[in-house]
């Protein structure tokens, strides 16, 4: 690729890249031209080797993401196995389901550890090297919940919402220091996460009837913005939280 889009040289670390959103990034960001670092609790050997098969070289970091134990492991295997670390994408999350009368604070601390204290601390460790490079582009996995309320959910959206202040907050800090930091908020899209969503008919049903676009994303609809926030494409581009979402923030 060429262009303003062309990732040619570059190092990208994604976490939680086995699967679902992060891989769907993984690849694209690859395709682009980036070396990617696959961050996950689950080897992500299925996107390593795609990676590999696109002609660009990728490694596997394990690291459990439920503490901050392992960030600076993460920046440093990057560094040394691949060279440089120019994009960080924070994407691993999970997500907790139940009222908020009943809701019990292992759900509430597991979804605020993985979901934000570990975003920010690895941004923290990348964008350490990012400032003494004087470059690097950060995207934060948001969600519709940075925005909206949600239900049962409360651990999520809390989590969800901190990801957005935090992006806008490093984006003011880093912007002068040539580090772009933004969000993409994903829309309805069909992973594990949302397995049991589609399952249910009604559920599925009232979801759908809800998106302008008429159908669930697919994790592949992530691709484009991720290479657009990735690449030099968007460098006067800071704090932004960019919704994919089939229209669904619109309605
Ligand atoms: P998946 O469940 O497919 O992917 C979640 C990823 O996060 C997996 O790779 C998972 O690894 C990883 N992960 C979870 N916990 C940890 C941990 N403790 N340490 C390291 N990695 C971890 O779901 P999605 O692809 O849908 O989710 C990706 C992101 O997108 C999340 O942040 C989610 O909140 C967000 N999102 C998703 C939406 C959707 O509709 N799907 C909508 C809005 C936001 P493992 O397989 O090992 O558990």
């Amino acid at each position: 690729m060429t262009g303003m889009f062309d990732l040619s040289g570059r190092v990208a670390v994604v976490t939680g890249a086995n699967t679902g959103i992060g891989q769907a990034i993984a690849l694209a960001l690859a395709g682009a031209g980036a070396d990617i670092a696959a961050v996950g609790r689950t080897p992500a050997t299925e996107t390593a080797a795609k990676v590999t098969a696109l002609g660009r070289r990728a490694i596997l970091v394990a690291a459990d993401l439920s503490t901050i134990e392992p960030v600076d492991r993460i920046v440093a295997e990057t560094l040394e196995s691949l060279g440089g670390l120019d994009i960080l994408v924070n994407n691993a999350g999970i997500i907790r389901r139940a009222d908020s009368v009943d809701f019990t604070e292992a759900d509430w601390d597991a979804v605020i550890d993985t979901n934000l204290k570990s975003v920010f601390f690895l941004a923290q460790a990348a964008g350490r090297h990012m400032i003494t490079n004087g470059r690097g582009k950060i995207i934060n996995i948001a969600s519709m919940l940075t925005f909206q309320g949600g239900i049962r959910v409360p651990s999520y959206t809390a989590s969800k919402s901190g990801v957005g202040g935090l992006t806008k907050l490093l984006a003011n800090e880093w912007s002068a220091r040539g580090i772009n930091v933004n969000a993409i908020a994903p829309g309805y899209i069909a992973t594990n996460n949302t397995d049991a969503l589609r399952a249910d008919p009604d559920r599925n049903a009232s979801i759908l009837g809800r998106i302008p676009a008429g159908r669930w994303g697919d994790a592949a609809d992530l691709g484009g913005a991720a290479v657009f926030l990735a690449s030099s494409a968007s460098d006067y581009v800071d704090g932004h939280i960019l919704a994919v979402d089939g229209g669904w923030l619109a309605r």
